[in-house]
């Protein structure tokens, strides 16, 4: 059985046993499944590996950027990969943030609802666009390093690939040195990646288990609208963007993508979903690392059509609901302000509610109505994340292609890259090479 079958039944068992503990009243506060089950083993074992994907974030993208841009061979095609992406992610987030407010007027969710709303939501803010722009420049790349400023790490990797080329011949030893600790970092993920069934299963079990099911079907109007609107922005959508613009089957791109989208759904998260994204637009879609080391972490950060969906159907439930008619206008402005707070906010979990509360509060709709969908959001952003990581993936596919940095062959071949658990293996006589060489350092000194 292959990791990605194995993955997948690992998903399918969690939603099951998540719904059999949900629906059979299985997991009270203080009970033993509660406790050791779904508080105890499956919140461990998802946390762990949550934190073994995270873990690896920082310091692939710091080092897969610096060996993308070294080497690109022409430094131009840099600015033209980065416009390329920045516009796209923005189209495509405007496109989808449409959809969502397109079909949700069009039926009327929310019409008629009563807003008592027992839920108390108070909207964190977020960061205003002059500091996003900022922060992009960190005063301290360490710093910006341990708190995961990705933006502000994908100019420093930038830069300094850029001082790597003039210092010319001489840093080859160091150039070389980066790659090789990239190779490293990769080994590292394809290690955390043969636990992920075992981890998907726990995470799907707790996040399943500890839904409120009442609440989703009381609100079943805005959930089934916006779960079709974020499928058909997957499947329909993002395909013909990925047709139009780059002529690649979808299918390929579907099933090869498969991984990524169970991972991003299991963690809600497109930071922790940076590794397996990388991994696999690289290795399994053949985009060269010099676009995708640069595009991916890029896309977790600003682009977010999964998020844009939710705020756009969000927005007309919960003005219908509170009986506030936005007008053309005012859904124009939601649009741009949804698209701004897109840029500013990173891939973590349930942040789209924060930036909700920012467009709520430039239209003017109540910050407290976001308290009648907080109650449904986990499981809706699972699903929203999943599409995020999608469009991350089209877009550097479309940009790869336009740039001549597509390796067809492996696009086109079902099995280039896949992941499988044999890949985890010590090789014996290696290790022992490798002892004798650090005694014979060692010595030497
Ligand atoms: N969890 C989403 C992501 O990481 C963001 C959100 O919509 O809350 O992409």
């Amino acid at each position: 059985m292959n990791l990605t079958v194995k993955v997948l039944l690992g998903m399918a068992l969690g939603i099951v046993v998540g719904l059999v503990i949900n629906l059979g009243g299985l997991s009270p506060a203080g009970s033993f499944v509660n406790e050791y089950l779904v508080d105890g083993l499956f919140l461990v074992v998802g946390k762990l590996f949550v934190n073994a994907l995270k873990m690896m974030v920082v310091p692939l993208v710091l080092f897969s950027l610096i060996c993308g841009v070294c080497g690109i061979g022409d430094i131009r095609l840099l600015g033209r990969i980065g416009t390329k992406a920045f516009v796209l992610y923005i189209f495509t987030t405007a496109i989808a943030i449409a959809t969502g407010i397109l079909l949700a007027a069009g039926l009327g969710i929310g019409e008629g609802m009563n807003a008592v709303t027992e839920t108390v939501f108070t909207g964190k803010d977020s960061p205003p666009l002059s500091e996003v722009l900022i922060n992009i420049v960190p005063s301290n790349p360490v710093s910006a390093m341990a708190t995961g400023e990705m933006l502000a790490i994908i100019f420093f990797a930038i830069l300094c690939g850029v001082g790597m080329l003039m210092v010319g011949k001489k840093a080859q030893p160091v150039v070389e040195f980066v790659e090789l600790l990239n190779e490293v970092m990769m080994k590292m993920v394809t290690i955390i990646m043969a636990l992920a069934p075992y981890a998907v299963f726990c995470l799907l079990a707790k996040a399943i288990g500890s839904l409120g099911l009442d609440l989703l079907v009381k609100l079943m109007g805005y959930v089934a609208v916006l779960i079709s609107v974020l499928l058909f922005h997957l499947f329909v959508t993002l395909q013909v963007i990925l047709k139009i613009f780059s002529g690649l089957s979808s299918m390929t791109f579907l099933k090869k993508m498969r991984n990524v989208q169970v991972f991003a759904f299991s963690t809600s998260s497109s930071n922790a979903t940076i590794p397996v994204t990388l991994r696999t637009v690289t290795e399994r879609l053949g985009v060269k690392n010099s676009v995708a080391s640069f595009t991916v972490p890029f896309g977790a950060t600003i682009n977010m059509d999964g998020t844009a969906i939710m705020q756009g159907v969000a927005t007309v439930f919960i003005a219908n609901v509170y009986g506030v008619d936005l007008g053309f206008g005012g859904y124009l402005t939601v649009i741009l302000m949804s698209v701004l707070a897109s840029i500013g906010t990173a891939g973590v979990p349930g942040v789209g509610l924060i930036m909700l509360s920012m467009v709520f509060a430039q239209v003017g709709l109540p910050i407290e109505g976001i308290g009648l969908i907080l109650g449904v959001d986990r499981l809706l952003d699972m699903i929203r994340t999943a599409v995020n990581v999608s469009g991350d993936a089209v877009v550097s596919v479309i940009v790869a292609k336009s740039e001549g940095q597509l390796d067809l062959d492996i696009y086109n071949d079902p099995d280039a890259g896949a992941f499988d658990t044999d890949d985890v293996h010590l090789d014996e006589e290696v290790e022992r090479e490798m002892a004798q060489m650090v005694r014979n350092t060692h010595d030497h000194k």
